[in-house]
């Protein structure tokens, strides 16, 4: 018997990277994934090429009518939900005294307030339902330290872990598991945007920045998005029942480093 058989799972920004690999894990092990996204053509690909156990599902985490559209399309087409990841983020960078308000406002609406009212939407389903759940947050190690020219997604980051906490404190009453997961550098198309950025201020050639990082970690690589399925699927098993509000470094060593 397989880990997640009967279970389904409503994965945010799993059109691609880590979500994508998570609802690829998440099938595996016997779930059926809702691939909900932003980027519908893309997330359409995905559940097409991941096969009949994967939906696609529109949802802007911004957006209250969205969330509530793509929870209540999930929950119709699988009868319920017993599991959120809550993926979707975005990466924003600059120096202190460059940040706009507009980008802190965003990075801050997607990453901070799209994980807290996307699970305020399923740990309503799921006390209605009680059948209790499990939802899993993406924090970052990020969340966990300052970074000289990333202050907004740290800030968003280390909020979610906060959210995490209180969260998880709050729902373990229903039955519902509130947990996250911290990874360190994960490679991935994220990484465009990234590298792209450390060209522009820290005068880096192309893939220059990437190759540091990586050499940098103490496992000897950058991970991969196969690098953190094993504990989503273990935080949405069973065998995590008594695992409330933790977050867990999955981080190749970078934490201690
Ligand atoms: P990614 O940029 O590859 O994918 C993010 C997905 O979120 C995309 O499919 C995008 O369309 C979707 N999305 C963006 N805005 C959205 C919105 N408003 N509503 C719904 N969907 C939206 O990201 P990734 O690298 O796979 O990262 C996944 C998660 O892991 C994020 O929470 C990220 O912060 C976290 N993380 C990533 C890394 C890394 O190095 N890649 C490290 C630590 C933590």
């Amino acid at each position: 018997m397989s880990r997640l058989d009967g279970k389904t799972a409503l994965i945010t920004g799993s059109a691609r990277g880590i979500g994508r690999a998570f609802a690829e894990a998440y099938v595996r092990e016997g779930a059926r994934v809702a691939i909900a996204d932003i980027d519908i053509e893309r997330a359409r690909a995905t559940a097409d090429e991941i096969g009949s156990s994967a939906i696609a599902v529109r949802m802007d985490v911004t957006d209250q009518a969205s969330i509530d559209a793509a929870v209540a399309a999930t929950a119709d087409a699988f009868g319920g939900i017993d599991i959120l990841i809550n993926n979707a983020a975005i990466f924003t960078a600059a120096p202190i005294v460059e940040i706009e308000r507009a980008d802190y406002a965003r990075t801050f609406d997607i990453n901070v307030a799209g994980t807290l009212f996307t699970m305020q939407a399923v740990a309503r389903h799921m006390i209605e339902r009680a059948q209790g759940g499990k939802i899993i947050n993406m924090a970052s190690q990020a969340g966990r330290r300052g970074e000289p020219l990333v202050a907004v997604y740290c800030a968003t980051k280390a909020a979610v872990i906060s959210l995490t906490q209180s969260a998880g404190l709050n729902l373990i009453q229903h039955g519902i598991n509130v947990n996250a997961i911290a990874p360190g550098v994960v490679d991935g198309e994220h990484w465009d945007g990234v590298d792209a950025f450390f060209a522009k201020y820290e005068g880096k050639a192309p893939g220059q920045k990437k190759k540091e990082v990586g050499e940098a970690v103490p496992y000897g690589r950058m991970g991969r998005a196969e690098d953190l399925t094993g504990m989503a699927v273990f935080l949405a098993s069973s065998e995590a029942d008594y695992i409330v509000a933790q977050c867990y470094n999955v981080d190749g060593g970078q934490w201690m480093s």
